[in-house]
Order: C-alpha cells, then structure tokens, then sequence
C-alpha cells in the first residue's frame, strides 16, 4: 500500500504560520454576533475553546501551513471525508483518494495538537505505486479552520469534524415533544463553535402545537434561519434541500425527531436508517468516536457522526453562555456589575428586559439552567 514514488522532485515548499486573531482577555460582547456568523466573520473559536482547557503559549495557537510556491502545482483540492487510522480518505469532488500526511506536516499538526480530521480542506499531490498505478495520495498543506464541532476527551477539546458550515437543530411538532431548552443548547454550542445554528421544526404534519410553532417564530425574530418541515408529507423538503446544497452540514436533535427522515427524503440514495434508535439499543451501541462526511447529490456534504450527540455545551465555560444568547447582548453592558451573571444580582438589565418582556422567560430560564449546569459540572 505505501510504495512512494522515491526521488521525485518536489517543488520548493514555504512554511508559513498563520496567526489565529488574538482573542481579548475578556470575549467581546458583540450583540452582532449572528449577522458575524452568516458573514463568516468569526474567530477562530477552536483555538479559543483549547486555551480554556490547556493553558498554550502565543506559539502553539498557530497552525502550520505549507505553502507550495506554484500554486498550480500544490496538487489537488479536497475535503477529508473519514480517518481510518493515519489515513485520510479526500474526495476530491470526482473521488475518493486514500491519502497519507506528509510527515513534516503531520508532525507539526500533532505538536500542535491538531491533527489532520474530517471536514479538514487539504491539498494533495498523488503518487503511484510500483506499478504505476496512481491510486493514493499525500497530504501537503491544511486550510486554516473555520467552524468547528468540539468534543471533551478527558482534559483535552477535540475536534470531531472541521469546516462545519451549519448545524441543523432538527426538532418535532411531538413524538418526541418538543424541547426548546435542547435547542437553545445547540444553539450555544453551535455558536461556540462558529458554526450557524439553523432551526427546523419537523412533523408538521401531526397535530398543530401552537407553543412549538411559537417558539420557532421567536427563534425567527432572534435573527435565526427556521424551517417547517414534515418527512412524512414533503412539506418544506425543498427548502431543506437548498439549505443543504453546496454547504457542510451537521443535523443534531433528540432520537425520533426525524434527522435520518429528513435527509433520506433530501437524497433518497442515502438510504438512512429510520426509526430504529430504541432507548435499549442506544444504550448497548458500540461508540464510535470518528464522523464522516456524506456527500449530497447536490453538491454538499452532511456530517454522520454518533460524535454529534456529544457535540454539547460541555466546551463552553459559564461565564460565556451569555454571549450565546444573542437578545441578551444589547442590556448587558447596562447591568450594575461588570461580572454580572444575571441571576441573583441586583441591577441586572437583562432581568429587567425579562421583567419588561423584551427578553423571554423560557429563554432567560434556559440561560439560568445552562449557567447553573457548568458551573456546578
Ligand atoms: P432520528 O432518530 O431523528 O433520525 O429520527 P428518524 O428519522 O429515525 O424517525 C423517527 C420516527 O419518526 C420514525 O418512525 C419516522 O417514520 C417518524 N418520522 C420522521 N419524520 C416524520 C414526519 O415528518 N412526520 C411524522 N408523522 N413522522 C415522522
Ligand atoms: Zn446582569
């Protein structure tokens, strides 16, 4: 499998470290964070979310990229669809090619502890076998990260799939009730994680649930991008559809709200298995920890990955979930304490926009309840 082709000449590489923009001392408190967000004006959050685990030198928040010198000849474009062990499988739009890392780069990418992962945008050059079958590749440079899904492995943030355009929280009108504290979780770990949150409300097909479709329209007002939709009817699958296309997605939700439904009906070549997640057998399942990309007929890609159930608020510590609730961001700079954590303090503007309805409660009690659970976890 690992015949090089020795002695070939390689175009002269430039190493060049990119400096991820430094992150104030406090995070900004930016009340136009989600507009930042779908303009793709975001930090990068991931270096940020590591320096809250492990403390890390000016040095380590770069990333290493190898710049080849003619652009023409820095190999092929991809996306890293799935690891299997120390090989990336790129698809390169037309197929997939099984690729090693350079090992200077690999090196670096794990000092840096960054390693090469799914969703990850790389250049590669292809090398043929002893045969002269052109049939793998190495891996020669790593685009700077944008969104990213985190997970906590031990002390450690790891990033279970780069470059994640959209997460969407899919919820339903019922069966399973519908739960706006869990999508208000997806939404701070979306954020977090400098990934825009798009929220839909599927089974709309089933008695309508006035609160739930409430809420939808107030996570509208919030600036959010909702969808309506029923697997079972078709209703909205075309807007779904177009939210999917050319993009990197994540689908999050509860069991049973009809994540696997929804993207069969998008591309039914996907054939996902429906239905079948029972309480019991989630709990005997094997855990996989490693996503993998599925690419879409049209032209995007959806992550599939066990690993989304852990994506959580777990990476986000307390003192920022307020900068996640984006109708929280004007009255903040009010409240009489600069720490203020708006729960028990005395000239809190943003309980006072709850007392004056411009906050809601459910939404001020979701804020408490994940403050409350990270400073306690
Ligand atoms: P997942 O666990 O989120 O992937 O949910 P599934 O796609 O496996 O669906 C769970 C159950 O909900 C299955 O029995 C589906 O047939 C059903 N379901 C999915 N979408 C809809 C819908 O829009 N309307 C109704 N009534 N049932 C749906
Ligand atoms: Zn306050």
């Amino acid at each position: 499998m690992t015949h090089k082709r020795k002695g070939r000449s390689r175009k002269s590489e430039r190493k060049i470290r990119i400096d991820f923009r430094r992150n104030r001392a406090r995070p900004a408190r930016d009340k136009d964070w989600t507009r930042r967000l779908r303009e793709g004006d975001i930090e990068a959050e991931d270096a940020r979310l590591s320096e809250n685990v492990v403390a890390k030198g000016d040095l380590s928040r770069k990333r290493t990229v190898i710049e080849r010198e003619n652009d023409e000849e820095a190999g092929v474009a991809g996306v890293v669809v799935a690891m299997r062990g120390l090989v990336a499988e790129v698809d390169d739009g037309t197929r997939v090619w099984p690729c090693t890392v350079r090992r200077k780069l690999r090196t670096r990418l794990i000092e840096e502890r960054n390693p090469v992962t799914v969703g990850d945008r790389v250049r590669f050059t292809i090398e043929a076998d002893e045969q002269g079958v052109e049939n793998e590749g190495v891996i020669e440079a790593v685009e700077p990260r944008r969104g990213v899904l985190t997970r906590i492995v031990g002390k450690r943030v790891q990033t279970i799939v780069a470059n994640v355009d959209q997460v969407i929280i899919v919820s339903a009108v019922a069966d399973p009730e519908f739960k706006p504290h869990l999508v208000d979780r997806y939404i701070v770990a979306a954020h977090a994680g400098g990934v825009e949150p798009v929220i839909c409300l599927n089974k709309q097909d089933l008695p309508n649930n006035v609160g739930a479709v409430a809420e939808l329209e107030h996570y509208s007002s919030l600036g959010y991008r909702t969808l309506k939709t029923s697997a079972k009817s078709g209703l909205g699958i075309d807007y779904f559809r177009t939210a999917l296309a050319g993009r990197c997605s994540a689908v999050a939700g509860q069991s049973g709200v009809g994540k696997s439904s929804l993207l069969n009906a998008v591309d039914p070549r996907l054939n996902l298995r429906v239905g079948e997640v029972s309480a019991e057998t989630q709990k005997g399942r094997h855990v996989t920890t490693t996503a993998t990309l599925i690419r879409l007929a049209d032209d995007g890609y959806v992550v599939d990955t066990p690993g989304v159930r852990s994506f959580d608020i777990s990476t986000v510590p307390a003192a920022e979930i307020e900068l996640h609730f984006v109708e929280f961001a004007e009255h903040i700079p009010h409240c009489k304490f600069p720490d203020c954590t708006h729960r028990h303090e005395t000239g809190c503007a943003v309980k006072a926009a709850v007392d004056s309805d411009h906050i809601s409660t459910r939404r001020y009690e979701s804020y408490c309840r994940m403050f409350e659970e990270r400073i306690t976890a």
